[in-house]
């Protein structure tokens, strides 16, 4: 008998680094590597796995919090890594990357699906201070999960493209007025607000609320900032705007936190 689905643990969530980790009978991916290479390392064994089973990482865009470990694990253990070419351009002058071999470095463009082993991903751009910044959609035996951060709007496109998947990574970035209210300068302030930056609670509940459909189960709260959120708040406000809604959360669904040091368990969708 043939395993349906796939399985997933977001390793690490928030601004100060991120990782998300998929696995299905063929291939082992990961999705960023925003922390070192060591702590990447100790979250996989959190679900008892290992960075050189790894096939892939896939990278969404260039900042720090997403490639921080990206060249240390591809150095070390040599798997593929995969990211958008104005991606690759914007790594390869960071300092963050380093040398990696170029056999280990694979365009996967915006927009497109590109099926690895017996699971098809499916990459769309997203609205965020990065050169060319992608998010996830993986589906395998009809099952899907969609993986939705680091974006200042969600626009009818994207949220086509997310539609009624099974569960979901999604932004919770900033309470707005602990943001407006906070010490950070101004312009960082306004960068973080703009449709460049980021989804606020009140913003990732609206747009869960455009995509989810009947299929939904999960929906997990990402990237949220140590500085201008607070894990309760944001549970809160993501459950309290989709029981207005009228959608059957706690019932039809379920609303988890992410954390940005320790993996949540390993799941099948
Ligand atoms: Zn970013
Ligand atoms: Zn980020």
């Amino acid at each position: 008998m043939s395993e349906i689905g796939f399985k997933y643990s977001i390793l690490a969530s928030g601004s100060s680094g991120n990782s998300f980790y998929l696995e299905t009978p063929k291939k082992k991916i990961l999705v960023d590597a925003g922390l070192s290479g060591k702590k990447i390392t100790s979250l996989l064994s959190e679900i008892n796995r290992k960075p050189e089973d790894l096939d892939a990482i896939l990278i969404t865009h260039e900042h720090s919090d997403h490639i921080h470990g990206v060249g240390v694990l591809a150095r070390k253990y040599g798997m593929d890594l995969y990211a958008n070419e104005k991606t690759w351009q914007a790594m390869e002058n960071s300092k963050y990357l380093g040398k990696v071999n170029s056999s280990q470095k694979h365009i996967f463009e915006m927009g497109k699906t590109k099926t690895f082993g017996d699971i098809d991903i499916e990459s769309f751009g997203v609205s965020h201070d990065a050169v060319a910044p992608q998010f996830y959609r993986f589906m395998k035996d009809d099952k899907s999960f969609v993986m939705l951060t680091d974006t200042g709007y969600v626009s009818d496109r994207m949220a086509g493209i997310v539609e009624n998947a099974d569960g979901y990574l999604i932004e919770s970035n900033h309470d707005v007025e602990i943001l407006r209210a906070g010490s950070y300068a101004w312009r960082l302030k306004q960068r973080i607000l703009s449709d460049f930056g980021h989804l606020s609670n009140e913003d990732g509940a609206e747009a869960m609320i455009r995509a989810m459909g009947n299929r939904t189960k999960k929906i997990y709260l990402g990237h949220l900032s140590k500085e201008n959120n607070i894990k309760e708040l944001a549970h809160m406000t993501m459950v309290n705007q989709l029981a207005q809604a009228d959608l059957g959360v706690g019932v039809d669904f379920k609303v988890y936190d992410t954390s940005p040091d320790t993996a949540t368990p390993l799941t099948e969708i």
